[in-house]
This record gives structure tokens, sequence and C-alpha cells, in this order.
């Protein structure tokens, strides 16, 4: 590219430069083609002139000035009696930008978008409103899959957990082919009707897309994707994990000396900030209430045995006031959420947490700003505010008063037995034994040797991983029917979803096809749809993931197992 557009056929008249540059033009040649006949004429009828906006020169908006002259056809039985000389190295007929101008301003907007495209644009000194971006995205033909092979296919949510859309991707050219607005049944059998080419489909787990693809690509074999098939065991072995928590915990206190009993009714400060949950605070509250129901249980028992409270707190090693209290209250206690008083903050409770999560946590500025937005409390109050919005880290706890420190639900220094967490032992479960270093080594044992369920529940995840490992479907069926002899109702439920699922698991276990390439495109469409502020409309949002520029060869992320 050169400072000036190709200007070859032209003649440069004259060249100022003011604010923006002007460069004045007029076409070289004496004699022009109709373009409708194509006969060549000399006879001027007049001229006129036209502006075109070019890329800017060293920062200044640039205009070509051009001369153009109108022609009399010469040819007589020509319909185009008078026609305007066309420069089309330089732009097209009737547009006001050059070539070039125009394809950085669509890159800009397959990049950005219409609205941030235009932005950009206007600190490049590149014109061009947002329209124009958006407009010159859509003109743009988009590239057509031509008869893809093999496929695959997976969902992106519009909006989280209430709409999904489908991205359908070519797994040998690892391109993008197809977004679709949903995930039914119809629409995407619809697709497949399409396109007879398709001989393998790599998809996830759900019955609607294998409802679908049978319905519309009947030819086609399904391929179950291993990470899915995976992620499906862990959730199972997690679930179980955290059912046998109770268990699990027993044989650990047995195996450690059993420590003094700590206080279960503790403040749960941090859940009631932040009142919806994460899957991994949920399922630890879970654990939680399943551990004390366990404790409960057992102090009714000996209770019924005629065992006196301090018998009982004795031999179960939960203190004396615990016991009595849970007795006299005759049902099992469930733990009350501590109701917050109200407070002089509230109102702004919605700005502060944006400012520290934008990482603006300096308190004297974040409290002189609560007081220029009307906040009549003490600065004592908002720092308090604040010292709940720290998770405490082991090293940063130093920093936190005494009094704030001892509201943390987190003991300080757990011993490690007591540590026990269904997702992190999940981890433990399906990870290959030999990647584990000394300390999960001796983890996973200690859980092991605590519960014979967790043990069985290994040795069958380990098994199933070993045939995602090896890529082999030939022990399917013998550990199909392990499982139906292990008595585990979470893995029983796993299997009973392979079983239904066989011949896609099979071809999963044996093929390598995988939903790699597919993971990286949904990663970058998510990128897309959150740079459209939520405004995104399929169309657009469409070309923009389709449109894979040549020189960015599509970046897949292979995903271990
Ligand atoms: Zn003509």
């Amino acid at each position: 590219m050169t400072i000036l557009p190709d200007l070859s056929d032209l003649i440069i008249e004259q060249v100022s430069i003011t604010n923006d540059v002007m460069i004045t033009v007029r076409a070289a040649s004496p004699m022009v083609p109709c373009p409708c006949c194509g006969t060549l004429s000399r006879r001027v009828q007049s001229r006129y002139t036209r502006t075109l906006r070019d890329l800017p020169v060293s920062g200044r908006y640039t205009h070509l000035i051009v001369h153009v002259r109108r022609f009399f056809c010469q040819e007589s039985t020509c319909i185009r009696k008078i026609f305007a000389e066309r420069f089309p190295s330089l732009t097209l007929p009737r547009v006001k930008f050059t070539l070039r101008l125009q394809e950085m301003l669509r890159q800009m907007g397959f990049a950005l978008g219409g609205e941030a495209g235009a932005r950009l644009g206007r600190v490049l000194s590149i014109p061009g409103s947002s329209d124009t971006v958006l407009r010159l995205v859509k003109q743009t033909e988009l590239p057509v899959a031509s008869s893809p092979r093999v496929v695959g296919i997976d969902d992106w949510s519009w909006k989280r957990r209430l709409r999904y859309g489908t991205l359908i991707c070519d797994l040998e050219s690892r391109k993008p082919i197809d977004v679709l607005p949903d995930r039914s049944v119809e629409s995407v059998s619809a697709w497949f009707e399409k396109y007879p080419s398709i001989e393998i489909v790599s998809r996830d787990r759900s019955s609607e897309y294998a409802a679908a693809i049978k319905k519309g690509a009947p030819q086609a074999l399904q391929v179950a994707d291993l990470w899915h098939i995976g992620k499906n065991l862990a959730e199972s072995v997690s679930t179980l994990l955290a059912r046998c928590r109770a268990e699990i915990r027993r044989g650990l206190h047995v195996q450690a000396e059993p420590s003094q009993e700590r206080e279960e009714m503790e403040p749960v400060s941090e859940e009631e900030r932040h009142p919806a949950r994460s899957l991994s605070e949920e399922q630890a509250r879970v654990a939680r209430r399943a551990q004390k129901l366990d404790r409960y249980e057992q102090i009714i028992e000996l209770h019924d045995q005629g065992l006196k409270a301090a018998e009982i707190a004795s031999r179960t090693g939960i203190s004396g006031r615990t016991v009595q209290r849970w007795l006299a209250h005759g049902s099992f206690p469930e733990a009350r959420r501590r109701r917050r008083r109200p407070s002089l903050i509230d109102p702004y409770e919605r700005s502060v947490l944006q400012w520290w999560h934008e990482g603006n946590r300096n308190g004297l500025q974040l409290y002189r700003e609560l007081i220029t937005r009307g906040y009549k409390g003490s600065s004592k109050a908002m720092y308090n505010y604040l010292a709940t919005l720290r998770t405490p880290q082991p090293d940063s706890l130093q920093s936190i008063p005494l009094k704030l420190r001892r509201r943390k639900s987190v003991p300080l220094l757990p011993p490690p037995l007591e540590n026990f967490s269904a997702q992190r032992a999940t981890w433990l479960f399906v990870c290959q034994p030999e990647k584990l270093d000394q300390i999960q080594q001796e983890e996973l044992m200690r859980i092991l040797q605590a519960s014979p369920s967790a043990e069985t529940a290994y040795s069958l995840a380990q098994g199933f991983m070993q045939m995602i490992r090896e890529h082999t479907g030939q022990p399917l069926d013998s550990w199909l029917n392990s499982v139906e002899e292990s008595h585990l109702p979470e893995l029983k439920s796993f299997a009973r979803g392979i079983q239904h699922d066989k011949a896609a698991v099979l071809a999963g276990l044996t093929l390598s096809w995988s939903q790699g390439p597919l993971e990286g495109h949904v990663n970058r469409l998510k990128l897309i749809k959150r740079s459209m502020y939520g405004r995104a409309k399929l169309p657009l949002l469409r070309a923009r993931v389709l449109h894979v520029a040549e020189k960015e060869p599509a970046r897949a992320t292979i995903l271990a197992g």
C-alpha cells in the first residue's frame, strides 16, 4: 500500500495540505470506453467533480478531488447516450469512499463491530459512521461451506441458561461454517438436510442434537465428544463423593486423632453478600449440612440407646453444650442465615461493589467518592463493609483485624484431613495416577481407605478414563457390567446414559475427531457477543463469527481429558 491510492492512470494536478490533505486528480487518457457498449469515445459532453474520502496521510483526513468527464456515446444504437467516466482501480460508481478505505472499514467492522469500529476510525482519522461500517460487514459475502465431510456441533448461550444458539464447524478445515439461532431439533435437522455430504458429526451428549442429526443427516456417523463424556463422568463422581462425604469424613476422623469439635453454627457473611451462589459454594453448603445431619443422627441414636448427654459428648467428640442444645431442639437444627442489620452503606452497595471489582480499592478514595454521593455513614462502617469483600488468603489474613478474621467461616489452619472437598477429590479420581504428586497421592489413599464406596468408584472411574486415554472401546461392555454390579447410583445413571448413546460413545472412544476446534470458536463467538454489549443480532454475529480473516488461522484449543 502506497501513501496515495493507485493513481497510475490519473494525473495529479494539485496537492494541498491544510488540516486535511486534498489531492486533485484527473484521468490521463483522452479516450474512454462506454460502460454499456464498450465503444471508445473522445467527445466530452460536460465535466464535474467528485470527492472521495481516502485513508489518512500521517494522521490527516485525506480527500481526493476527482475531475470527472461526461462523454457522448459514439455508437448510435447504444441505449446510453451520455456516460460518465469510471475509475475502477480507485472506487465504485456513486460511492464516496476509495476501495481501500472501504476495505479498511470492513476489516474494522469484522474485528470490532460497527460502533467500536467507527470509534477507532475517528481516533485514526479514518472516516466512516457505525452504519457505514455495519453496512460494509453485512454486504460482504460470507464463505459458503461447499460440501463438508466432518463437522462438529456445539451450543453457546445467548442468555445465560435461558437461550442457546448452535455453532457448527468443519473439523477438517477447522473453520466455523454456520451459526444457528437456537438448538432445537427442527432448525438443526433442517440445517443438516442441506448438506448430504456430511459423513461424521462430532457432538456433545445432548439428546436434542442426537435426534436432530439422526433426522437431518441419517447417513452420518455420530461421534460423542470425549471431553464431554469425561466431563459427565467427573460430574457423576463429584455427586457421588458429595453424597459419601459423611462416610469419608467419618473414615478420615477415625484415621486422624479425634480433634476437638469445631463450632458448627458459624456466621456466613460471605453467603449473605452474594445470595446467588456459585455451584461450588452451594456444594460446600450442602456438604456442611450433610455432615451436621450425620452428627445429629449419631447423637439421636445414642440418646435412644439411653446414653446421657455427657456420655454422648465423650463418645462422639462433639462438645457437651452442642449435644444438649441439639437434644433440646427436638428436631434437626437447620443452620439459620444470620440477618444483617440495615446499614447506611446499603444504598451505595452496588457502586462500591462495582468500584471494588474494577480494582479501585483505595479506602480513602472510595470514602471521599461516597461522601460526594451523599453517604452519611462513618468511614469505619465503610471499611467494615470492604473487609467482607475480601476473600481470606492465608498471607493476607494478617492485614485484616482480628475481630474481622473471626467472622470468616474458613478455619485459619485447616488440618489437611478435614479439608476434604468433593470437587478437589473428583480431580484426584479422574486424573492419571502417575500425574499426582506425593501429597495428592496420600490424600487419595486416605479417601479410598476411608470409604468403600469411594474405593469402588475410583476403580470404575479410572477404568473409564483409561479407555479414553487409550482410545479403545473394547472394555466398554465389561465396564458397564461392573457398574451395574456396583450399587453406586450416580455411576449407574452415568452408565445408563452411555448405554443409551452407545454407538456414538464407542465412535468417540475409537475415532480421533474431537470438539477441540469448536471449543476455540465458541470462545471467539462469546468474545464477539460480549463486545456487542448484549445487543448482538444473529446476522451480524454470524457474519463476524464466520469471517475468519485469511491471515489469521483459526486458533484451536484442544482440551486434554
Ligand atoms: Zn455505448
